[in-house]
């Protein structure tokens, strides 16, 4: 049986391990001539670090990692309004939570997608699908078409072609704010607990993610009704009027990052969708659903995704349609929640209502972040063999 993986992203890098490891014959399709790093960082749940180790890897990202203690919530003038113990949801999922640099992620993968033996063709920019007999070929803009038992559409969120030819649309939905992400680093800056800094202000929020003591990615979020085209020459001036009478700690981050390392993101997810496979195609990551940054959860589920399809397809092993069915009803339920749990998040973020937001500090502060661990923990091992 041989699998074509479209996108070299988190997921598609990650199932090519996962199906490899269990001696599945698998090549990777990527549009772009190397891996792309754009972004900042990602926060690995311990759910996302049970499948790592399962892929052989977990001990490479924990050599760039930060190991995270708290996510410390604040208001916009710097007020604590709760902490989440991460040390404590490690305890209970059993695994650890790290914090990486995106780069630093992706090269971790494709050292091991090397050592496997994984071919990873660069360069292969999918244009079409086209059906003959129940059987779908992939043709991509060099010219070159290829033909699968299995194709796996994991070409990201916003112009993915596997999710347009799967489920017949593949628009991404603009959810009305726009994310300035970056990497600061300055070894004046002493990160010592490498604990998250979540700051809360009305229709603006800044997060920063330490990776190690002196380095840190972020990402300063405000609300934007329309997309408008973007400027990186802008990038700093426009942080700086959306954020100067925050704490100080900000306005040394925004002006100590490069404004070359800057990206501004008007940040879209997609609706739940039922249909995750057609033929012999089946969508994983951000293809099949693609939850806002507010869930924390994205690159985490698609590395579920490769963990538990690579499951499904060897316990169906004469039956791709069986696995195809088995995979769709084991992820919907859960990273449909996880979607709708971001967008929840984002509208209590971005409000623009002072009151409501006044309120929604009062009621983090007042709020049992031991209860919130508990249940993060038992949402988030949901499906996996981690019992807690
Ligand atoms: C601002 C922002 C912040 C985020 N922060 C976090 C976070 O802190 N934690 C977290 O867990 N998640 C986070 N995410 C989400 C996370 O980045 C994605 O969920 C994750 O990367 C999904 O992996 P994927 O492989 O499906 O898609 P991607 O990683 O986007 O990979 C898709 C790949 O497909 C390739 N591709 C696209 N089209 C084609 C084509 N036509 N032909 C061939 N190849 C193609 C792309 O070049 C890319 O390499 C964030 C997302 C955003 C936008």
């Amino acid at each position: 049986m041989n699998i074509s993986i479209l996108g070299g992203g988190i997921g598609g890098l990650s199932t090519a391990i996962a199906l490899k490891q269990e001696g599945f014959d698998v090549s990777v399709y990527e549009r772009h001539s190397k891996p792309t790093t754009v972004g900042a960082g990602i926060v690995c749940w311990p759910n996302a670090s049970f499948v790592l180790a399962q892929l052989g890897i977990l001990d490479e990202v924990a050599k760039v990692s930060g190991s995270i203690k708290y996510m410390n919530r604040y208001s916009n003038t710097g007020e604590s309004i709760g902490s989440l113990d991460i040390s404590e949801l490690n305890r209970l999922m059993k695994y650890p939570s790290y914090s990486i640099l995106r780069k630093d992620l992706i090269n971790a993968l494709i050292q091991r997608t090397i050592a496997l033996g994984i071919d990873i063709y660069y360069q292969h920019d999918v244009t079409h699908f086209s059906d003959k007999n129940g059987k779908t070929s992939v043709k991509f803009s060099n010219g070159k078409s290829i033909e699968s038992d299995i194709i796996i559409g994991s070409d990201g969120r916003m112009k993915s072609l596997s999710r347009a030819y799967v489920n017949g649309d593949n628009t991404p939905i603009y959810q009305g704010f726009i994310n300035w992400v970056g990497v600061f680093e300055d070894k004046s800056v002493n990160f010592s607990d490498l604990s998250v800094a979540d700051y809360w202000g009305t229709g603006k929020r800044f997060g920063i993610v330490p990776v190690s003591k002196n380095k840190a990615y972020w990402a300063g979020g405000a609300v934007a009704e329309t997309i408008m085209a973007v400027n990186s020459n802008k990038y700093k001036s426009e942080l700086n009027s959306l954020f100067s009478d925050w704490p100080d700690l900000m306005t040394k981050i925004i002006n100590g990052t490069p404004e070359s390392s800057i990206n501004k993101i008007y940040v879209h997810d997609h609706d739940p969708i039922d249909k995750w496979h057609k033929n012999n195609v089946i969508l994983l990551g951000d293809s099949a659903h693609s939850p806002l940054p507010t869930s924390g959860q994205g690159a985490c589920q698609a590395l579920e995704d490769a963990w538990h399809f690579t499951r499904c397809l060897k316990e169906n092993i004469n039956n791709i349609a069986n696995a195809f069915v088995q995979f769709t009803e084991l992820r919907k339920d859960k990273t449909s929640g996880i979607t709708m749990g971001g967008r929840q998040l984002a509208s209590s973020i971005f409000n623009q209502d002072i009151e409501f937001c006044q309120q929604r500090n009062l009621a983090s502060r007042n709020t049992n972040y031991q209860n919130v661990v508990v249940g993060m923990a038992k949402g988030w091992s949901r499906g996996l063999p981690i019992e807690c």
